[in-house]
C-alpha cells in the first residue's frame, strides 16, 4: 500500500489561490524512471512507488491517500508581455511532504491533463521533454545549484499529437515550493491586496520563517528572494547554463531553478548564446540572464507596493526600488566568488584585479570559440603544472600564453598548496554537463524504447566532477556536424 506522508499546508491555508482538481485517466501508466535517491531523502518508500498503484498516482490518474490535488493560480510576464492568468494548465500540486530532515517540499505533477487553467492546451506532456527535465534537474542538483528535482518519469500509454505522435508521459517533481513571482502578480493585478499579504505571509512561513515577526517583513522577504535569485543566477553563469524562458512565472520565491523547457549549457563562451526556438530577440540569452532576473524582481517588487510598511505609496516605491537596485551588487559579489573558486583564487584578493583576470580569460575563450566547461576544467591541470590539456583547446596560443603568466603570478601570491588548490578547483569545475548533442541522442533513443543512453548520461551528470575512464565522448563539445542547437518549449 502506497503511503505518502502528506501534510498539505497550501490546500489548508490558501483557499482561493487554487482550484481543487484531479488528473486525467490514462490508458496504461508505467513508472519509467524512479529517482530512488530522492525518494530516500523524502522518506518515501521507493518500492511503493514502483508498483501499478504508484504508476497510477504518479500519472495523476489516481489521487494519493492524504494528498489534496490542486491546480495553482498564477500570472506572468512572458517575453515581456503580461498574461494575467496562466496557472497550472497541465500540472497539479499533489500535496506537501515533510522530509525526515524537516524540510517541507511540494510533490507536483506536470502533464497530468487539462485543468481550468489550460486555455487552448491539451494538458499533457510527452516523453522527450519529461526526460529532459529529469536529466537537467539532476545535473543541476549534482552541480550544487538549487533546483526542483524529478522524483519520477511515468509513461501513460497514450500517444500525444505534437509535431507528430509522441509517447505521453508525466513528470513528478519535487520543489521547495511552487510559489512564483507570477503567483504574486496574479493577485496584485486584480487589486487583491489582502491576498497578496496572505501570500507573502505564507511564503515567509515557508521560506523565511525567521522574518515572521519583523515589522517590515514583506520588504525583508523581498530582499531574501532577491538574494537567493542573485546567488542562483550567478551559479547559472558560472556553469554556462542558459535557462531559455525566464518568464516571471518561472522565477521562484524559493530561489530554485524551475521549468527546464528550452534550456541548454553553452559550449563556446558566448554572452549572446540563445537556444530556444521561440526566443527570436535573444531576450533570454546567456549574458542577459542577470539583468532579466533583476527585471523579474522589479515585477515582484511592484506587487508589494501596497503591503509593505511605508509612509505613503511614494515611500513604498522608493524603498522597493532601493531593494531592487541592490541586486546588482549581490549578483556581482556572488559571481566573483563563484569565478574565483573556478580559478582557484582566494577570496581575499584585489577585486578589480581578479575581475580583470577572469574577464580577460572569458574574452580569450570567446575569441577562440573554445569550450567553456573544458577550458575551466583544464585550469586545474595548469595549477598542477600541466599546460597541455588547456593548450590543446587552442589553435592560436599567444593570447592564452600571455594570460597564463598573469594567472600563475596571481595564484602564486595566494601561496596555497598547488595540489589542494587544484583539487578544490576540480570540485567546482565539472567534467560532465548535459551536452546538447548527448541529450538529444539520449532522448531520441528513449523515444525508440532504448533507455541505455539516457541512463549513461544521467550517471555522468550525476557525478559531474569525477572523470570516468572511457567516457571521453561525454566531455567533448558537439561535433561541427551537429550545427547550431535549437531547443523547443513543448514539455
Ligand atoms: P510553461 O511554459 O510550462 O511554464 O507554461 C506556461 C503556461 O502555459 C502555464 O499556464 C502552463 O500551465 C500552460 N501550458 C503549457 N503547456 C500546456 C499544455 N500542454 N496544456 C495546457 N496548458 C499548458
Ligand atoms: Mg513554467
Amino acid at each position: 500500500m502506497l503511503d505518502l506522508p502528506f501534510d498539505n499546508s497550501f490546500a489548508r491555508e490558501m483557499d482561493g489561490f487554487f482550484v481543487p482538481w484531479e488528473g486525467a485517466q490514462v490508458p496504461d501508466p508505467h513508472v519509467l524512471r524512479l529517482n530512488r535517491g530522492l525518494a530516500a531523502e523524502l522518506g518515501v518508500q521507493a518500492d511503493g512507488l514502483d508498483t501499478p498503484e504508484g504508476a497510477a498516482v504518479l500519472s495523476g490518474a489516481v489521487a494519493p491517500k492524504g494528498g489534496h490535488p490542486l491546480a495553482m493560480a498564477y500570472a506572468g510576464h512572458q517575453f515581456g508581455g503580461f498574461s494575467p492568468q496562466l496557472g497550472d494548465g497541465r500540472a497539479l500540486l499533489l500535496g506537501e511532504i515533510v522530509t525526515p530532515g524537516g524540510a517541507r517540499v511540494d510533490l507536483h505533477l506536470k502533464g497530468s491533463g487539462k485543468t481550468p487553467f489550460s486555455r487552448g492546451g491539451d494538458g499533457k506532456a510527452v516523453l522527450g521533454p519529461v526526460l529532459r527535465e529529469y536529466l537537467f534537474g539532476e545535473a543541476m542538483h549534482a552541480l550544487g545549484i538549487p533546483t526542483t528535482r524529478a522524483l519520477a518519469a511515468t509513461t501513460t500509454g497514450e500517444m500525444i499529437d505534437r509535431a507528430g505522435p509522441e509517447p505521453g508521459a508525466v513528470l513528478a517533481r519535487v520543489a521547495a515550493s511552487h510559489l512564483r513571482v507570477g503567483t504574486f502578480q496574479f493577485f496584485a493585478a486584480r487589486g487583491q491586496t489582502d491576498e497578496v499579504r496572505q501570500l507573502a505571509d505564507y511564503a515567509i512561513a515557508r521560506h523565511d520563517p525567521d522574518l515572521a515577526d519583523r515589522p517590515n517583513r514583506y520588504l525583508e522577504m523581498f530582499g531574501r528572494v532577491r538574494d537567493r535569485q542573485a546567488a542562483l543566477v550567478a551559479q547559472w553563469m558560472a556553469v554556462g547554463f542558459v535557462h531559455g524562458v525566464m518568464n516571471t512565472d518561472n522565477s521562484t520565491i524559493s530561489g530554485e531553478t524551475i521549468d527546464y523547457g528550452p534550456c541548454a549549457f553553452i559550449d563556446a563562451y558566448d554572452p549572446a548564446a540563445v537556444y530556444s526556438s521561440i526566443d527570436m530577440q535573444g531576450r533570454y540569452a546567456y549574458g542577459r540572464q542577470p539583468s532579466i532576473l533583476q527585471w523579474n524582481l522589479a515585477r515582484l517588487a511592484e506587487t508589494l507596493v501596497d503591503v509593505i510598511e511605508a509612509e505613503d505609496q511614494d515611500d513604498a516605491v522608493r524603498q522597493l526600488t532601493n531593494e531592487v537596485g541592490v541586486f546588482t551588487a549581490r549578483y556581482e559579489t556572488a559571481w566573483l566568488a563563484a569565478m574565483r573558486a573556478k580559478m582557484g583564487l582566494e577570496p581575499g584578493g584585489d577585486d578589480a584585479e581578479d575581475q580583470q583576470i577572469i574577464t580577460s580569460f572569458l574574452a580569450i575563450l570567446a575569441a577562440a570559440r573554445v569550450d567553456f566547461t573544458q577550458a575551466f576544467r583544464a585550469l586545474s591541470d595548469v595549477v598542477r603544472g600541466e599546460r597541455e590539456p588547456l593548450w590543446a583547446l587552442f589553435e592560436e596560443r599567444s593570447a592564452i600564453t600571455e594570460w597564463l603568466f598573469r594567472f600563475n603570478a596571481r595564484g602564486a601570491r595566494d601561496g596555497a598548496d598547488a595540489g589542494e588548490r587544484a583539487a578544490a578547483m576540480d570540485r567546482v569545475n565539472p567534467v560532465y554537463i548535459p551536452r546538447n548533442h548527448k541529450v538529444e541522442e539520449a532522448l531520441a533513443a528513449a523515444r525508440d524504447g532504448d533507455m541505455t543512453p539516457f541512463d549513461t548520461l544521467l550517471d555522468r551528470v550525476s557525478t559531474p566532477f569525477e572523470r570516468v575512464a572511457g567516457a571521453e565522448a561525454y566531455e567533448a563539445p558537439a561535433p561541427e556536424s551537429f550545427g547550431r542547437h535549437v531547443t523547443f518549449c513543448g514539455t
